[in-house]
């Protein structure tokens, strides 16, 4: 809309302003978000949401003879609103069919999605279902496209959390694992939130870079205690992952488990213990002394040599006769053990499952790191720690 405010500010109330955009002339109700003065037509907001029209009837004091919203000196008071969330909402409001598909297609996608986020939580807390999914729907579309999304725009999306909005973390946590918002910033918001998996995915992070760098991202000291509890636990669970071959299906006869007998479980020990102690595994982010904790990129850089190995060599080949000295040697998979291993599938399977479940292992450490060490629970605990 092309109308603005013309009206002179000399009696707006000190530390006030008028909104450059809603503060229209010729409207009947003064609001108030923050510090800023918003001027609308009542009936545009009593016919948006009834909750709001409830507000604006609430009985007025009997001596006043200025009554509330009609003036700068007595605006109705919008408590929990951000000006912006209010200029949001008048904008979806007031905005023509062609001037919200012109910004939605010409706007810059950051401060879009921002624009979206708000307009969600102000019609979620005014009860406008409607015009909500309209922005949410919009909303997530934006984000799925954001690269690396702002601080503001991740700050908002952990805020909404609480609001419980269906199929929200979907699309809205790989946002925020992917935002630019520092690491404790993020563990003190998601903690605020409740929002778990975000406290634990930034703790992980943290623990990741090693104590040494603890302290100089500002953490306070609850907040170093449990990234040291976290910091043991999972230097103790990749001791444990290490230490034990993942459970794989055999189809060669052999027993599987701990206790196992027959050339390929034996084999597929041997060579599970040599990816563990391969160079790509341990020194993954060689600059990085810490990274043993790093327990998913490490079975990730598992899984990667595995798959390789599996690439080059799928099957066992059986020799039915001697070659002598022409005898062909084996591909070079890059696991020196690999041709040991007959059921190469079924180990490639479980190494990838196990890489898999590595997130849900991390935030079983970081729910333990909050309370015990993890150590020593484990003494007691399953065979594997990746046991469900
Ligand atoms: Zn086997």
């Amino acid at each position: 809309m092309s109308t603005t405010n013309a009206v002179t500010v000399a009696d707006v109330p000190a530390g006030l302003t008028r909104d450059d955009k809603f503060y229209r002339t010729d409207g009947n109700l003064v609001l108030r978000a923050e510090n800023t003065l918003f001027r609308v037509h009542r009936s545009v907001l009593t016919e948006m949401s009834s909750v709001i029209a409830d507000t604006l009837q609430l009985p007025q004091p009997e001596h006043s003879s200025d009554k509330e919203g009609e003036s700068d000196a007595r605006p109705v008071k919008l408590p929990g609103d951000t000006a912006q969330q209010f200029r949001s909402l008048m904008w979806a409001l007031y905005s023509r069919p062609d001037e919200v598909k012109k910004y939605l297609e010409t706007s810059d996608l950051e401060s879009r999605c921002c624009r979206l986020l708000d307009l969600v939580a102000i019609t979620h807390k005014y009860d406008c279902p409607d015009l909500m999914n309209w922005a949410l729907d919009l909303a997530s579309g934006c984000c799925k496209t954001i690269d690396k999304p702002s601080t503001n725009l991740v700050t908002a999306l952990i805020h909404m959390y609480r609001l419980g909005l269906l199929g929200f973390v979907d699309w809205a946590e790989p946002a925020v694992r992917r935002g630019s918002l520092a690491d404790v910033s993020l563990i003190r918001l998601a903690s605020a939130s409740t929002w778990t998996s975000i406290e634990s995915f930034a703790y992980y992070r943290i623990v990741c870079r090693g104590p040494s760098c603890w302290s100089a991202l500002g953490v306070n000291s609850s907040e170093n205690l449990r990234l040291l509890r976290g910091y043991v636990n999972l230097s103790e669970t990749w001791t444990l992952i290490a230490g034990r071959v993942p459970p794989i299906e055999h189809v060669c006869g052999g027993s599987p488990g701990v206790h196992a007998t027959g050339p390929c479980p034996t084999a597929c020990i041997t060579v599970w213990d040599e990816i563990c102690r391969n160079p790509k595994v341990v020194k993954l982010g060689v600059l990085n002394k810490d990274s043993t904790v790093d327990i998913q990129g490490r079975l990730a850089a598992a899984a990667g040599l595995v798959e390789h190995a599996f690439a080059v060599a799928p099957r066992t080949i059986i020799y039915t006769q001697s070659y002598g000295t022409n005898r062909p040697s084996p591909p070079d998979t890059g696991i020196s053990g690999w041709h040991g291993i007959m059921c190469r599938a079924a180990f490639r399977d479980s190494v990838n499952a196990y890489a898999a479940r590595s997130e849900k292992m991390i935030q079983r450490c970081a729910a333990a790191l909050l309370q015990h060490l993890l150590h020593s629970i484990i003494a007691s605990r399953s065979p594997s720690p990746c046991k469900e």
